[in-house]
């Protein structure tokens, strides 16, 4: 293709997704398609000549639509959403365009300071203290394995890069029992081992972690000769909304000189609004604070915000500075490639101005507050279901039940031929979860052109399904 025939299919394509954005909602929410459908319908051997765009693009749209699951839904209450509001999608048109690598200041500094820039402006959106400066990481699974490195060196002084784990001491991290498996990962990449991630017993409704119980448990591992290291919190688990008793334990783990990091993934966007920032006092005690853009608060996916109270840290961690990568000359500049794992990093931080500006934090807000109210008044109404039980109450917009009908016997099996059912339907989208062993139904709300309307009509699918079982 040349680029003089570009612009007629970038009008093409922008049609397609404006009206692909307008009628999503007419389509089931879940994929229809069968193992395979997709697979089997690609060429099994790549094509010698070139092909003209209008036979790709039609191949686009009958073999890969279908297979499609449409997170763009309004009526995606599965998982956590993600979220492309349309001005961060018209960003990434634009990054993709001009493509840059932004590694370094100097292989992009309109990048890099943009970056410096917004990661400023979500600080003080969550009202954090100026203390904190950010990165935008790939994921929050990056930001947390950042973070799980930054307690191991730190711990180490400075010496497990160099010299590897062979000959340390164990190192003990701590969590909950409701933190997401991107925790587990960071603690098996970090060469830390299973064994040493030590899961502090949960209580109360918000299952958060029992700030004695962590005591106790760093007192033992002292006892024995192990060498706590660091604390990971979970604000807004991914089950069923968990938060620990933030400022608790974080006084505990500077108490022990433990390196601390929150992840609040999907939550930390709602601490855009202040009525929802009692779910993290003392967050400002943290060393490190991950939450996703790309959930809840509407960037186009990848977009992972990481707050550091100290980067020297991370960057003492992770940096290598080749000859080939120095950038002579300029004192006091960021290269954020020496904050994260991976060295390439893509221009995101183009996305966050462009939504910010367009909808203003007022708008964003007003958007989240929807969500919580409507998901909140769903859970009214199914709580005065006979044969519905609610199993943990809303977090924010997320909280479960289960189809519990008098006489029913195996109700795992039950709800999950309920779960199944309703998303053969297609009209909405659930996810299940467990909780204290029992199968049970997620239900949330935050896709960002959902309607109250949307939300309610789970309440008639959900009903009618189940009578049908
Ligand atoms: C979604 C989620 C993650 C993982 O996020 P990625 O950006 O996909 O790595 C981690 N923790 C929580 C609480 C989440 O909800």
């Amino acid at each position: 293709m040349k680029w003089d025939e570009f612009s007629d299919w970038g009008r093409r394509v922008a049609d397609w997704a404006q009206d692909y954005h307008l009628t999503v909602g007419d389509k089931p929410v879940r994929a229809t398609t069968e193992p395979g459908d997709v697979l089997n319908a690609l060429p099994a051997m790549p094509p010698e000549g070139g092909e003209g765009m209008e036979a790709i693009f039609a191949d686009f749209e009958e073999i890969v639509m279908p297979g499609i699951t449409h997170w763009q839904h309004p009526r995606f209450f599965a998982y956590f959403t993600s979220n492309a509001a349309a001005p961060s999608v018209l960003a990434e048109f634009l990054t993709s365009a001009i493509a840059p690598q932004c590694m370094l200041w100097q292989t992009s500094p309109a990048a890099t300071e943009m970056e410096t820039r917004m990661m400023d402006w979500l600080r003080q959106a969550l009202d954090l203290p100026g203390e904190f400066q950010g990165v935008i990481q790939d994921s929050a699974s990056s930001a947390t394995l950042a973070a799980v490195l930054t307690m191991r060196e730190k711990a180490l002084n400075w010496q497990g890069n160099q010299q590897g784990l062979f000959a340390q001491k164990p190192l003990r991290i701590y969590c909950s029992s409701e933190v997401h498996t991107s925790v587990d990962r960071a603690i098996w990449v970090a060469g830390i081992g299973q064994q040493n991630l030590v899961r502090v017993p949960i209580k109360g409704t918000w299952r958060g972690m029992d700030p004695a119980a962590l005591r106790s448990a760093i007192e033992a591992d002292i006892a024995a000769g192990l060498q706590p290291a660091g604390l990971i919190l979970c604000v807004g688990g991914t089950g069923t909304g968990a938060t620990d008793p933030v400022d608790e334990c974080l006084q505990i783990a500077e108490e022990y000189g433990l390196y601390s990091h929150i992840d609040a993934a999907w939550a930390g966007s709602a601490m855009i609004c202040p009525e929802y920032r009692h779910y993290w006092p003392g967050v400002e005690r943290a060393d490190s604070i991950v939450f996703n853009p790309h959930k809840w608060l509407g960037v186009q996916f990848d977009c992972s915000a990481h707050f550091l109270k100290n980067p020297d840290d991370l960057v003492q961690t992770l940096a290598i500075s080749p000859e080939y990568l120095k950038t002579h000359g300029k004192d006091g500049i960021i290269n954020y490639s020496e904050w994260s794992v991976p060295l390439g990093r893509r221009f995101r931080a183009l996305k966050i101005w462009f939504l910010i500006r367009t909808y203003g934090l007022e708008g964003l807000r007003e958007r989240l507050r929807n969500h919580i109210n409507w998901s909140n008044k769903l859970h009214d109404r199914l709580a005065l279901e006979p044969d519905f039980e609610i199993i943990t109450p809303p977090m924010w917009s997320l909280w479960t039940f289960r189809f519990a009908p008098e006489g029913a016997t195996d109700l795992d099996d039950l709800n999950l031929r309920l779960v199944n059912a309703i998303n053969d339907d297609g009209r909405i989208y659930l996810t299940q979860t467990r909780v204290d062993g029992d199968l049970v139904i997620r239900f949330q709300a935050g896709q960002f052109e959902t309607t109250e309307a949307d939300v309610m009509m789970a309440h008639a699918v959900i009903t009618e399904i189940a009578a049908t079982l």
